[in-house]
């Protein structure tokens, strides 16, 4: 890391606390001076000192089409000489949330927020508000931004009350969270036999990418949707990531499950912030206006915002998208397990469509205590060596990668290439 990001980290640093605005991006995980990033173009980023990388974290899942794909910034550009902000109806939002209802049979109706953390508030307020329960079951390890009610971890042993992740949260507040182990059905059948007619809402990353990816257990999804349905609770799919990201229908039309309320955000604005929540018609009416649960946006529904969102959802419907995605997402994560094998390093990678886990350790974990087992040290020195051969995987081992349609088969060669490198060298 040369002069320049080292001076602009110093200076974030005094008037940024930890000189960034969203903490992973200190690089505090891996140690070092994180790049700052002046440009974007397709699979690439180029830093303050001018270095190239190869992109594998894609604004952390939002740029599916790539860095500044032309169609999309034509669309901002145009929308923007009419006007930034409105705070009235406008067309392109109707057209944005006709496409996404049309997308996802599970929406009846669909609103329009500006970032993942306002989508999965809002949708608990609103379970909370339609059911008249406080209680709310999450999964260690799940994800669902940074309100209140959602920074909460595992109480020692199963089946306890959370505490709080975070300060400033109410410890009254964590106690209506009750946090079970990922892909655990006995866990989740033992908790609403217990405690199922106060539990308003379960919320959960149908395919967990927060912890690394953890693929979900088709049986554990199966198990939510018939215990929501069995107790009347909400089932509110997350799918902040892999809406769009993991197939044109979402995680939700992958495997086969209808829930009553989605959250989406990242790849829904293309890198602008827009995010939404929606589902059935009898709970969405119970938000203002129509109904008793506030929630509201001076800016939600942005019209730059939601131009970027619409013409990106609208790239992504061509034939053979998301098969061309996975294909390359799968070439990468089998072209590193095997450059790691054949140099005996303790790997495993998996991939669902458009995003991917990487993980020290022997096999694909299956939930947070799992991740927990990976080499970290050995994921740190994976991590800077493959960025100073200008490969830029997220700076944590909890994280997703993510692979986007400008990533060619040469780009994912020239990562492999530069991986079995770093392997070799061990
Ligand atoms: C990123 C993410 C969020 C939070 O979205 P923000 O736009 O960062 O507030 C919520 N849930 C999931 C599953 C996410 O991946």
């Amino acid at each position: 890391m040369t002069n320049r990001n080292r001076q602009l980290f110093e200076r974030a640093q005094k008037c940024i606390p930890g000189g960034v605005n969203s903490p992973v991006r200190a690089f505090r995980c891996v140690g070092g001076t994180p790049p700052f990033l002046v440009s974007g173009q397709g699979a690439r980023v180029t830093d303050a000192d001018g270095k190239t990388y190869l992109d594998y974290v894609g604004s952390w899942g939002p740029l599916i089409l790539g860095h500044a794909p032309p169609k999309v910034v034509a669309a901002v550009r145009e929308i923007a000489a009419q006007g930034l902000s409105f705070g009235a109806p406008t067309e392109i939002e109707v057209d944005m949330a006709e496409l996404l209802c049309r997308l996802l049979p599970s929406l009846d109706l669909v609103r329009l927020v500006g970032s993942g953390t306002e989508a999965t508030m809002s949708a608990i307020r609103l379970a909370r508000g339609h059911t008249g329960r406080d209680l709310l079951i999450k999964f260690e390890g799940c994800y669902h931004g940074h309100s209140d009610s959602l920074l909460v971890k595992a109480g020692s042993g199963m089946l306890t009350f959370g505490h709080p992740d975070s300060g400033g949260v109410p410890v009254d507040l964590a106690r209506h969270t009750l946090v079970l182990d990922y892909n655990d059905d006995a866990a989740l059948a033992q908790a609403f036999a217990r405690h199922g007619e106060r539990v308003a809402a379960v919320i959960v990353e149908p395919v967990a990418g927060n912890m690394n990816l953890v693929a979900p257990r088709p049986e554990f999804l199966q198990s939510l949707r018939a215990q929501c349905s069995q107790y009347g609770s909400v089932l509110i799919f997350d799918e902040v990531m892999t809406g769009f990201r993991v197939g044109l229908a979402c995680a939700q039309g992958r495997y086969g499950i209808r829930p009553d309320l989605t959250t989406l955000g990242k790849v829904i604005g293309g890198g602008m912030p827009v995010a939404a929540f929606g589902g059935r018609r009898e709970i969405m009416e119970k938000i203002a206006p129509l109904g008793p649960v506030y929630q509201a946006g001076t800016l939600s529904g942005n019209p730059l915002s939601v131009a970027a969102g619409l013409a990106t959802l609208r790239l992504i419907q061509t034939p053979g998208f998301f098969a061309e995605l996975e294909r390359r997402a799968t070439a990468l994560c089998n072209g590193l397990t095997a450059a790691a094998i054949k140099h005996g390093a303790v790997f495993s990678a998996q991939s669902i469509g458009g995003m991917f886990g990487l993980y020290f350790r022997a096999r694909c974990p299956e939930n947070f205590a799992e991740v927990m087992q990976c080499d970290q040290a050995a994921f740190n020195r994976f991590f800077h060596a493959m960025l100073d051969a200008g490969h830029y995987f997220a700076p944590s081992p909890f994280e997703s990668g993510f692979v986007s349609s400008a990533h060619s088969d040469a780009d994912i060669a020239e990562t492999v290439a530069a991986a079995e490198e770093v392997f070799r060298k061990g």
